[in-house]
């Protein structure tokens, strides 16, 4: 290996594995203290997580999901049309194959990356950040959503939102019951019937104390008030 290691520690094990037909070694090395002393910024946040927007945050900040996927997907049904018309045993067979790999690798870190910048400017921003329990969401019964889980990786983000947070020295909180965050008005409390919120409703007002509201902001607003799991060691 000719890059000089990153961390300073003993080196524990050493994984070497190939992966779109590269060759990586994974390193595990033990560090005495991960801590990276960041300012405190004195800011909380909620998080709504969704599918045209990734994440809604309660202070109004919405983030839309990674586009450039797109194109490469449609590279990829078209790669894999391909591969199927090779003949099997084929020299062009295990080519095309190779091609297609690389692609899956290449798509795995554009999401990698995506997610990777939008957790370290969470931790960076906010001392406390809260998130739903992915589980009481319910979000792998709605086929659309779960593809969009698929897609971006919501476990993957909780992960490295959890990690950074220890890691910077900050606290994530998750809201680990069931909680009608989307049909309770964040201002008042009172909380609206199923059939007066049906998903395609955006904006809302409230009928009791007239506050207008934006859906996945409104969630993200009571989530954060309502997260009290602390998931991290701070
Ligand atoms: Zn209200």
């Amino acid at each position: 290996m000719r890059e000089a290691l990153r961390f300073d520690g003993k080196i524990l094990s050493a994984k070497v594995f190939s992966k779109g037909s590269r060759w990586f070694v994974s390193i595990a090395v033990e560090i005495a203290k991960i801590t990276t002393a960041t300012k405190k910024t004195g800011k909380q946040t909620g998080i709504d997580l969704g599918i045209t927007n990734l994440i809604s945050l309660s202070d109004g900040i919405t983030v839309k999901a990674p586009k450039p996927l797109k194109t490469k997907i449609k590279k990829l049904k078209r790669l894999s049309r391909q591969l199927s018309r090779k003949q099997k045993g084929s020299n062009n067979r295990a080519k095309a194959k190779a091609k297609l790999s690389r692609l899956h690798l290449q798509i795995s870190n554009i999401r990698k990356d995506a997610l990777h910048k939008l957790t370290t400017g969470l931790v960076s921003e906010y001392d406390v950040i809260a998130i739903e329990n992915l589980n009481t969401k319910g979000m792998m019964q709605n086929r659309k959503l779960s593809r969009a889980i698929g897609d971006l990786g919501f476990y993957e983000f909780k992960r490295q939102l959890v990690y950074k947070a220890n890691q910077y020295g900050k606290t994530v909180k998750e809201l680990d019951r069931w909680y009608p965050s989307s049909k309770t008005c964040s201002n008042c409390g009172h909380l609206l019937d199923k059939a007066e919120l049906p998903l395609s409703v955006r904006q809302w007002q409230c009928p009791s104390c007239q506050q207008a509201h934006d859906r996945d902001i409104n969630a993200s607003i009571n989530i954060l008030h309502h997260a009290d799991k602390v998931l991290t060691h701070h």
